[in-house]
């Protein structure tokens, strides 16, 4: 299965991506949690994105769709992969359509999680993030939903502030890739509401019907 999730910050595109990736044994691969441990781990790529991201702005195209196309060329992805965070706007999906078409393996499936705006803001500012694992908590959780870790923290872009402009950012640069895969004829559209699993299940169910 080759797919990516597509949807605003607080879809819950991150916590759908593990249970996805898990479900279709195809690795998850997060530009924003590349980019974090790169930030982590002190290198030039983390250095030259932590300006965009603390502003809640996208790192440029230049930087992310090689980091993307290099990612792509690891052997874990020759039963597909699942992009979450990528691509952001439409010249880098223009640029992930020729690197895959190049490869033959176009994607099959665009996921759009779609909920409203008052919700987003609700969840992002109380979300918790793993600092093992990078899965997002709830915020009074002591522990990672995922990995059971302790150390939990509020990213410096969930701070309401910089929640306003990635909202932003989002409508003017990532919400016309939608009508991109629409037009591919490769979009699928599920509704974030309900349970973590209620959402996951109508993943798997919408994905199950593509030819
Ligand atoms: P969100 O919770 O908003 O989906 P992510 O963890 O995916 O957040 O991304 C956090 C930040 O990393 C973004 O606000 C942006 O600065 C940077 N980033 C992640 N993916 C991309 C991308 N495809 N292009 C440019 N910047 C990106
Ligand atoms: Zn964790």
């Amino acid at each position: 299965m080759r797919l990516l999730l597509v949807g605003p910050p607080g879809a819950g595109k991150g916590t759908q991506a593990q249970f996805l990736a898990a479900h279709y044994s195809i690795p998850h691969i997060s530009t924003g949690d590349i980019f974090r441990a790169n930030l982590k781990a002190g290198t030039e790529l983390g250095n030259q994105a932590k300006a965009f991201m603390d502003r809640g702005e996208l790192v440029p195209d230049s930087v992310t769709n090689d980091m993307v196309k290099d990612r792509l060329t690891h052997g874990d992805v020759k039963n597909g992969f699942l992009l979450d965070g990528y691509p952001r706007n439409v010249v880098q999906a223009q640029v992930l359509r020729e690197f895959l078409t190049a490869n033959q393996t176009p994607l099959q499936a665009a996921l759009e999680l779609s909920i409203a705006a008052n919700e987003i803001i609700k969840r992002l500012s109380s979300r918790r993030t793993c600092r093992t694992c990078g899965a997002p908590s709830e915020a009074g959780a002591t522990n990672c939903s995922s990995c059971n870790g302790t150390d939990l923290y509020q990213r410096e872009d969930d701070k309401e502030e910089v929640i306003a402009r990635r909202l932003e950012v989002y409508e003017e640069q990532t919400a016309p890739i939608i009508a991109f895969y629409r037009s591919e004829g490769i979009l699928l559209t599920i509704p974030a509401v309900g349970t973590v699993s209620e959402i996951t299940e109508q993943a798997i169910t919408a994905l199950s019907r593509l030819a």
